[in-house]
């Protein structure tokens, strides 16, 4: 046991400066208008829907997890327990617990090795198997990854005429193969702003959809399903993102494409040195905004080797997705589509190293070495 900080830590949040956020702070306290689709919202939500560009059309939230449960209930409907939605195992918990307080249950699909990404096979043999019980399909781009097969889960939704929601929480800033950024593929695709995310206002989130009545519906859902005076229109929850959340996200919005490229540029200096002794990375990383580096180790013997030495040199590093979400004891008896093979085999072989959007050759240079030495087997 050690008690001592970690030399690199695994995220290092950048935030605009304390003045800066104080000056905000006084223009708010100068309106006396905190939270409710106040000035700041307006124009936060104006310019990530300027971001993702047309059409798309928003609604901010609290955070990712209160916009994730109301989208489901938007998108799949409100369930009472007896049908579906489509989702992998290999995710973070959020997106599952969000089908559970929609109402359906969670059904766990495997991914595709080389990406890491849901699969679509697994996908089709989900819905050819359980038909209309079937209420949806939740793709997750997981760690803010584009899932390169978006076209052909869009097409396979619409085959079955089921809705697709996507998951795209540490994925603002990120494109898709074709270039064009997150937010606009299947009913909608929800984003966090954590502190942790690489667009980080410190609690926050946001749905981006190309359907404006959609946006309309959530904006309602966030203010406890009220539509101007005239109570609740829908099943509601408060999930409003406050003034002060909003002001620090457009100020963050300034400087992202600059936060986008130091930390692609860091990606880009592991796989420089990783590649060449069998690490991989999952596919369209490069397109990503970059939340952190995972890297898929040539055997889980040299991803373990890899996380004693790292953690002997005081960097951090994870072991992300583990457990898989079908292993929490909350969704111990949830339907897997399959025996999640891939998900099992691969987990083991997944280590997520540091990224800093400035973070120095030096310190890209130590994770490194750490790597090799305990890989080196
Ligand atoms: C971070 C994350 C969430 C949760 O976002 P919050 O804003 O913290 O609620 C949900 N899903 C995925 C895939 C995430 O990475």
């Amino acid at each position: 046991m050690t008690s001592l900080p970690p030399l690199i830590p695994f995220i290092s949040p950048v935030f605009p400066a304390p003045d800066d956020i104080a000056a905000d702070f006084a223009t708010i306290i100068d309106s006396n208008w905190y939270t409710n689709f106040g000035p700041f919202e307006r124009r936060f939500r104006e310019r990530i829907e300027q971001w993702v560009g047309a059409p798309a059309h928003a609604a901010t939230f609290a955070n990712a997890t209160v916009a994730l449960m109301s989208a489901a209930v938007e998108v799949f409907g409100k369930g009472d327990g007896r049908r579906i939605v489509l989702i992998p195992s290999y995710t973070f918990a959020a997106g599952a617990e969000a089908i559970e307080w929609a109402g359906h249950k969670a059904a766990f699909i495997d991914i595709d090795e080389m990406s890491l990404q849901p699969s679509v096979a697994g996908a089709r043999e989900a819905l050819e198997r359980y038909g209309t019980r079937v209420a949806g399909v939740l793709l997750c781009n997981s760690f803010g990854i584009a899932n390169a097969q978006i076209d052909a889960w869009e097409a396979l939704c619409q085959e079955y005429s089921v809705p697709l929601l996507v998951d795209s929480a540490a994925g603002f800033g990120s494109t898709y193969r074709d270039g064009t950024p997150l937010g606009l593929r299947g009913s909608a695709e929800v984003f966090s702003f954590h502190a942790t995310k690489p667009m980080a206002i410190g609690e926050g989130g946001a749905v981006l959809t190309r359907d404006p009545e959609l946006a309309a519906r959530l904006r309602s859902a966030q203010n406890f399903g009220f539509e101007e005076m005239r109570g609740a229109q829908r099943l509601g929850l408060n999930g409003k993102l406050q003034e002060i959340n909003a002001a620090i996200g457009l100020r963050q919005l300034d400087v992202l494409g600059d936060a986008l490229s130091g930390r692609r540029a860091v990606l880009e200096r592991y796989r420089q040195s990783l590649e060449p002794m069998g690490w991989t990375t999952p596919t369209g990383i490069a397109d990503s905004s970059v939340c952190f580096a995972t890297m898929i180790a040539p055997s889980e013997a040299d991803r373990d080797g890899a996380s004693a030495a790292l953690a002997a040199s005081r960097i951090e590093a994870r072991h992300y997705y583990s457990p898989p979400v079908h292993e929490h004891a909350f969704f111990a008896d949830r339907v897997r589509i399959g025996d999640l093979a891939v998900t099992r085999s691969t987990v083991g072989r997944v280590l997520s190293l540091p990224v800093h959007q400035a973070m120095s050759a030096e310190s890209t240079d130590a994770v490194v070495a750490a790597v090799v030495q305990g890989s080196n087997w």
